[in-house]
Parts: structure tokens; sequence; C-alpha cells
């Protein structure tokens, strides 16, 4: 294999990172992952991840960690209510039994992204993962490549992957080519302890998630570990609205009014989740690297994951594709049919891009969906027409 004897540097310890250390060690690679976090315990931010047969499950099955996973994993957390802005529920799948079928393409398994993180962190080899390591800079050095990290440190590596996510600092050393802004900001807020905090909207997800649409706007809601509650309120906005809305995203009354304003033909049912939701609100702007990028292969630096084709959230498909570049990238760095290390990243690279493209494709084409005039009926169908097995 093309990385004998060779130095691995990944940087950034998400989904796509992490599971890449794992696959590589389990090969006998020399790997260590660079993370910005200070610590392992940094609290993970976000909504739980739905895995997917042939791309998060397949890595996690072959980083032989599928009994890890089904300890660990939200039994019907999959389960969905849409609804519309008065909080009436439209359909709900929580009647029916849906299996627990690994191996089914339909069954969408969810785990609390801090919980999968720890399921690969305790897979790795101890001293994998190097906290406190913010990725700066680097330079070509001899063969490979010296890295620079804000706490002064420099370090020597043979190769580099890229797995610091959507404002990747290692993709600009690849391509000039940017992310586009797809149009859309979602508005997360969480909720800790959610039965005592939010105990209506506690009750209305049991355990599940919320879809909630009405004029090109929605709110989308999904049970997290430890009985929190995590939520995004979701619409079209300018790129700068976080800054140009000049509210104050740690005042939770300022955000009320926000969203009283702007969902005005909304029912009160929602407002507790904003009276109760842990401070500040974090806005993310919603990015997707174009479809038809394209860049030159180089001998010893590759990228993975949203650092190399990030995609609106509104197909399920993000960490997914990151932990399926770690699965491709891994076979291809230690398969024998590779004559230099640039082929091997070469023949991940060009499947890797055709196969994200058709994920961000399907992914702003759904954004699309849920934010039109017609999303709720949009959506009703999709959901009846998809589940009516
Ligand atoms: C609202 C929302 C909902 C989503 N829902 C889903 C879903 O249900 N299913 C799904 O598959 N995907 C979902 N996604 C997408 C998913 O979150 C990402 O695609 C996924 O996290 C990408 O994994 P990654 O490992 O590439 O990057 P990340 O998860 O972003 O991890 C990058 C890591 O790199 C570290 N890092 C960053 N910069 C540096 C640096 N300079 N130096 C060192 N370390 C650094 C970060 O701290 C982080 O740990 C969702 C996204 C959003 C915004």
């Amino acid at each position: 294999m093309q990385i004998n004897n060779k130095k691995i540097a990944i940087i950034g310890g998400g989904p796509g990172g992490l599971t890449l250390a794992r696959l590589l060690q389990l090969k006998g690679a020399d790997v260590q992952v660079y993370e910005r976090d200070i610590n392992k315990d940094a609290r993970v931010q976000g909504a739980p991840l739905d895995m997917h047969e042939a791309s998060g499950m397949a890595a996690l099955i072959k980083a032989g960690l599928l009994t890890e996973f089904k300890n660990n994993f939200m039994p019907g957390a999959d389960k969905t209510l849409i609804l519309n802005e008065q909080a009436k529920i439209l359909y709900s799948d929580h009647e029916k039994n849906i299996e627990e079928d690994f191996g089914n393409e339909h069954f969408r398994p969810e785990i609390d992204r801090g919980v999968l993180r720890k399921i690969l962190l305790s897979s790795l080899e101890p001293e994998t993962v190097v906290w406190n390591s913010h990725f700066i800079a680097m330079e070509p050095h001899n063969e490979g490549w010296m890295l620079h990290f804000k706490d002064g440190l420099s370090v020597y590596t043979d190769l580099v992957i890229g797995s610091d996510g959507a404002n990747s600092k290692i993709r600009p050393y690849l391509t000039d080519i940017r992310p586009f802004y797809s149009g859309v900001t979602m508005l997360e807020g969480n909720v800790y302890g959610a039965k005592k905090a939010v105990p209506h909207m506690h009750s209305l997800v049991n355990g599940g998630k919320i879809m909630a649409f009405g004029n090109k706007k929605n709110i989308l809601m999904g049970q997290k570990a430890g009985g929190d509650l995590g939520f995004y309120v979701s619409f079209k906005a300018d790129e700068n609205w976080p800054n140009e809305s000049n509210i104050d995203f740690s005042d939770r009354t300022k955000v009320l009014s926000w969203f009283k304003k702007e969902y005005s033909d909304w029912s009160d049912a929602w407002y507790e989740l904003f009276e109760n939701a842990a401070t500040p609100f974090i806005p993310r702007q919603i990015y997707c690297a174009p479809l038809a990028q394209n860049w030159k292969t180089h001998q010893n630096l590759t990228i993975i994951g949203d650092a190399a084709h990030v995609m609106p959230p509104f197909a399920g498909e993000g960490a997914n594709m990151a932990m399926l570049d770690a699965l491709e990238l891994s076979e291809c760095l230690t398969s024998n049919e590779y004559s230099s290390l640039r082929d091997a990243i070469s023949g991940y690279e060009i499947k890797m891009r055709v196969r994200a493209a058709n994920a961000a494709k399907k992914s702003l084409e759904n954004g699309e969906k849920m934010h039109s005039e017609n999303a709720l009926n949009t959506m009703l169908e999709f959901f009846n027409r998809q589940f009516s097995f």
C-alpha cells in the first residue's frame, strides 16, 4: 500500500476524520488527528444524525463498530410528525410499527453526534487525537508538509487529509473554488431537560422528530440524547442576515420577538421553545459546494466530508457522505492497485466528486421544496408515498 511508513495527519475530528482514522488504523497506518476542540468532553452541537445503509452504516460496519452503534443509537428517534404552522398534526408514523431493521435501506437509525464521536474516539489507539490543535497554515517541507497550529506548535507530516468541515482551512491549498450560499439560514436552538422545560413540545415530539411547514418557512425539531431537544427555525434570508437582523442571539426575548414578527401566522404553541432554549441561539447560513467542482490531484494532500463538498442538510446526506469518503479513501490508500500515492488519491477524488454532486443536487432540490409555498403539501405527499409500504 502507498502509505507504508508514512505519517498521516488528519485535520479535524468530526464524523469524517475520526472514521478515517479508525479505518486507517485497522490497516496499521500511522495516523494522528489534529482537532481544535480543547478536549474530548467539548460539547458537540447540532441535530442527531440519521445514518444511511449504503454510506454511514457501511463505514461503521467496515470500522467494526456495528455492535457499538446498535448499543448506542436512539431507537424511535426516526419517527416523524408533519405539522402545519398551527401545530396541527397532518402526518404521523408513530403508530406504524417500523422495525429496527439494520440492512434495510429504509431504516435510518438516528444517533446523537456526541455519542457517535465517543464511539469513534474510543475505537482509536490512545493519543491518536491531539486536542486543542487549531490548524492555521502549512507549507511544503521535504517530501511532505510542515503544519502550524494556533498554539505555536509545528509538526511535520507526509500526507495531509483535511476533514475540517465547511470552513476548511485545508481546502484552499487544493482549490480556489468556494461554496456558495444556498439562500437558506437556519437558527439553531437547544432545550436542555425538555420534559420539564417544554412539556408540550416534549410530549408532541415523543422521542422522534417534527417537521412543521408554513408560508415558505419551517421548524425542524428532534429528540437529542440525555432528554434534550434541538430545533431549527429554517427560512430564506440574505447571507448577512445574522448581522443585518441586529438580533442579540443571547437574548431569548429578542429572538422570540423576531419569531413572533417573522412567523406571525404561526401558533403560540411554538413560543415555549424560544422561552426555554439555551442561549445563545446559533444562526447557521447554509452553504453548498458547486456541483461541478474539480481540482488537480495533489501527491500528498486531499480533503473529505464538508471540507470537500459541504451541502444543505435537507437530504440528511452530509455526515453520511463524510463517512463514505473516509471508507473509500481508506480503501484507495491501503490498496495495492495504485502505483503512486497521487494515483490512490485520484482514485478516491474522482468517484467522490461525482457521488457528492448527486447528493448535493438532491439536498438543494429538497431545500427548495421545503421552503416553497407548497411545502406542506409536497412533504405530505412525499411521506405518504415513500412510507406507504
Ligand atoms: C442543521 C444541520 C442538520 C444536519 N443533519 C444531518 C443529518 O441528519 N445527516 C447527515 O448525514 N448530515 C447532517 N448534517 C450535515 C453534517 O453535520 C455534516 O455534513 C458533517 O458533520 C460533516 O462531517 P465532517 O467530519 O466533514 O465535518 P464536521 O462535522 O464539521 O467536523 C469538522 C471538525 O474539524 C474541526 N476543525 C475545524 N476547523 C479546524 C481547524 N482549523 N483545525 C483543527 N480542527 C478543526 C471541528 O472542530 C470539527 O470537529 C446536518 C448539518 C446541519 C447544519
